[in-house]
């Protein structure tokens, strides 16, 4: 028997149909490099686990020593505030080089929390076209005036923050999520300064695989920033945001920020996961396995002639333009063996779809190479290349 609905839900989904953007849910299985997708086993190229940290076996085994409760099963305020997650910001303040850190349920609760904490409906926003959905929708909950500047256009920026007043926020991601470009933090950085404004970077894909002792985009670049905001899910292979920066700035999210007061606390055993990975993460051979495996793949795939845009990192977009070419592109590959996902509107802009590669450190060169020629062939076959 069917549950009833209004017609309104049956029209939406039959428009995402019709314009190629509808998303179903794939069943996966990961194992190191490889997944399991609905039943088939392909090369996994969509993993956020840079440095394959979710599966290393000293993490996973004081992970699993760790777990004597699910849950703390309170906020941070009420009764769930263990010693696990105060050790975990301190690392994680040492590690970004702040004052202090503090955590979050997960890094799209800590963009909500930080930017609606940091803004109200005097200050002005000024954010990069090509921000991620949770710093979008961070600014739009803040009540703050929004002002979208070009992608990494300084001169846009610098434009928008001439007209404006009062309070200013910039906000950024350090290694963009679907073009793996990196900002300008140079620029930015002189920018703040000029205009007194505050920096927030959303560092989520440079943490703890670029920069000076793998300290991300701000250290890459050679800049301090106001805010660092990032997740420990990608790079760190394990789970939940933080924010780093001054004492205070901590001590005014503690005590204003919404996502940060009225939800759970990260249970103790995913900060034993990150006490656990950031040494690990820390040593640089990981990075150098992924770093020659970025490089192999892209002087590879630039030689057959697809697009990769600007990418400067892991993240590796092929791109493809129509939404169609771009979701067969995927199931063509996959069926060869390559689980590389689509990636449409809204999530890129409309017309600039593609696959989002993302390489690991847990590829060998010959996953890449079998990688390299399943894209060959079903770039011919769908002429893309
Ligand atoms: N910021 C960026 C740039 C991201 O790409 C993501 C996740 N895709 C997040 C924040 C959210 O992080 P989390 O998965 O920890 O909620």
């Amino acid at each position: 028997m069917a549950f009833r609905h209004p017609n309104f839900i049956d029209e939406q989904l039959a428009s995402l149909e019709q314009q190629n953007l509808y998303r179903r849910l794939r069943i996966v299985s990961v194992n190191g490099p490889m997944a399991t997708v609905n039943g088939k086993q392909a090369i996994h190229l969509c993993s956020n686990d840079y440095l394959g940290l979710s599966q290393n076996k000293r993490v996973v085994e004081k992970t699993t020593r760790a777990l004597r409760q699910v849950s703390q099963c309170s906020s941070r305020l009420i009764a769930g505030n263990d010693p696990a997650i105060l050790e975990l910001e301190a690392l994680l303040a040492s590690h970004r080089k702040t004052e202090s850190a503090l955590v979050y349920p997960t890094g799209y609760a800590a963009n909500l929390g930080v930017i609606t904490a940091l803004a109200d409906k005097n200050t002005a926003i000024f954010s990069d076209e090509l921000n991620h959905a949770s710093i979008i929708d961070a600014c739009r909950l803040s009540g703050a005036t929004v002002k979208i500047f070009k992608h990494n256009d300084s001169d846009h920026l610098e434009n928008l923050l001439t007209q404006s007043s009062g309070r200013k926020i910039i906000v950024t991601e350090g290694v963009f999520s679907m073009d793996g470009d990196s900002a300008n933090l140079r620029e930015i950085s002189k920018a703040t300064e000029k205009h007194d404004a505050i920096t927030v970077v959303d560092d989520a894909h440079g943490d703890f695989v670029m920069g000076p002792e793998f300290s991300g985009a701000p250290a890459d670049a050679g800049v301090n920033v106001d805010v660092h905001i990032s997740s420990m899910s990608k790079g760190l292979g394990c789970f939940g945001g933080y924010v780093a920066a001054s004492d205070k700035i901590r001590e005014l999210l503690i005590n204003t920020s919404r996502q940060f007061i009225y939800t759970s606390a990260l249970p103790d055993h995913l900060c034993v996961s990150a006490i656990a990975a950031i040494p690990i993460a820390k040593k640089g051979h990981l990075q150098k396995k992924l770093y020659r495996n970025i490089s192999h793949f892209k002087k590879n795939m630039t030689g057959l002639g697809f697009s990769l845009g600007n990418s400067s990192s892991q993240i590796i977009p092929i791109l493809v333009g129509d939404e169609k070419k771009s979701v067969l592109l995927s199931q063509t590959l996959l069926e060869e063996g390559v689980f590389a996902q689509a990636v449409r509107y809204p999530t890129v802009k409309k017309g600039s779809a593609r696959l989002r590669v993302s390489l690991t450190a847990m590829h060998t060169l010959k996953h890449i190479d079998i990688a390299l020629s399943c894209f060959e062939q079903a770039g011919k076959k769908l002429q893309i290349i």
